[in-house]
């Protein structure tokens, strides 16, 4: 008989954005006349870049007709034309990229998820709490031992490593998704000098490295020396220029990181050529339109508009002597629930007393509880009458 993979059962139900929405749908029935402002989802709004949109339009014509048709990519992880677009924009960070290093895939979700076919059950994983649940569930369906690390209030949601935890897999995500923190240089270089130490592999999740204007604080693992032979990273065009719904993002493996003798980036070129037959032309036409002077500018554009957003929020939390992380370099706030409130009962009153959604951090984890997720993502104008409306509620 055909046997399951029981280790799904060893998932935990996702309860988090059911929950939600079920009750902001009780709240809209019984409040017909409601004014919801909703701050919860971690979606953008703002639409595509003019270039990129272009860049869309052209590659469809090209597709029309027989001479520019194309059929299957030559090669699964990715066109020429964009995996040198990323490695110069790498260049700017002061690294550089071969383009046989960088993967172009469908997005930071798919590839964070898919990177573990490469690594044998038998190693020991290590993720921060509160976390973006993929890089857990990911590790559990494949049967491998998690241990967490503490992020809290104490270490400011930044946790460092620990030298008498032994670790094989470290999951770090930088500006995080859901604590809004970010690493600093030196902080960073303790990570990288604990996995050489201990032959790890770093996991790194740039998704909203755009969102970074600190001056001096690193965009890319990379930056830091040692990674080349310790991380892979992971970004995507989802949070940086609006990509949510058209699917792009990339892997960068250095040719430097081996185990066992063994190039990385070799068995995940084997592993996207057997289970992956590339993103769509006209996709990454769009995302090369990215990199463009003009389409630089614009998508810079539409992420100060968020990161206004954020400031708006910063400010109004700093005004209500509310703790957060987050803001600056980020488009997520995560704040400590007012007047001892645990998530879900602060979820219900701000939802109830100032009709604003935002997201329960105990769904991340068991360190999120007590705390909340707001997010920056939204329409300008509503963001400032949110936050004039907690304004009020905290007298
Ligand atoms: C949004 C997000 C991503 C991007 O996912 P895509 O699959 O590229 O849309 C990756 N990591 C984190 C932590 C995120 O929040």
């Amino acid at each position: 008989m055909m046997k399951l993979n029981g280790n799904f059962q060893n998932l935990q139900q996702s309860y988090l954005f059911v929950t939600i929405s079920q009750k902001v749908d009780e709240y809209g029935k019984a409040h017909p006349q409601n004014q919801i402002i909703k701050m919860g989802i971690g979606d953008v709004t703002q639409p595509l870049a003019p270039a990129v949109i272009e860049a869309m339009h052209r590659a469809a014509d090209e597709m029309s007709c027989k001479e520019t048709f194309r059929g299957y990519s030559p090669d699964s992880d990715g066109y020429p034309f964009l995996r040198e677009a990323i490695a110069g924009y790498y260049k700017g960070f002061g690294v550089d990229l071969d383009a046989s290093e960088v993967f172009v895939g469908d997005g930071a979700k798919s590839d964070v998820g898919n990177i573990v076919d490469l690594f044998d059950v038998d190693n020991t994983v290590l993720v921060p709490d509160p976390v973006y649940p993929v890089y857990v569930d990911t590790n559990l369906i494949s049967g491998r031992e998690i241990l967490y690390l503490d992020a809290n209030e104490d270490n400011g949601f930044l946790p460092l490593p620990e030298k008498d935890v032994h670790a094989d897999i470290i999951y770090l995500c930088s500006p995080n998704n859901p604590t809004g923190a970010v690493y600093d240089r030196e902080q960073l270089q303790a990570w990288v000098d604990y996995a050489l130490e201990n032959r790890a592999v770093l996991l790194f999740d740039a998704a909203y490295e755009s969102f970074i204007t600190g001056e001096g604080l690193p965009h890319s693992i990379f930056e830091i020396p040692g990674a080349e032979r310790c991380a892979i990273e992971f970004c995507s065009f989802s949070k940086t220029a609006g990509f949510t719904g058209m699917r792009c993002g990339y892997t960068v493996i250095r040719k430097e990181l081996q185990f066992e003798g063994v190039q990385v980036s070799k068995l995940w070129e084997r592993r996207q050529g057997c289970k992956f037959n590339g993103v769509s032309y006209i996709t990454q036409r769009a995302a090369e339109a990215v990199f463009s002077p003009q389409g630089r500018r614009q998508v810079m554009e539409t992420i100060a508009y968020y990161q206004n957003n954020a400031r708006v929020m910063a400010k109004a939390l700093e005004e209500m002597g509310i703790w957060f992380t987050g803001g600056a370099n980020s488009p997520y706030l995560w704040m400590k629930c007012p007047d001892g409130m645990d998530s879900w009962e602060y979820f219900d009153y701000l939802l109830n007393e100032a009709e604003i959604v935002g997201t329960p951090g105990a769904g991340f984890g068991k360190n999120g509880e007590g705390y909340f997720r707001l997010t920056a993502f939204g329409d300008a104008q509503k963001t400032v009458e949110a936050m004039e409306r907690m304004k009020k509620l905290k007298k």
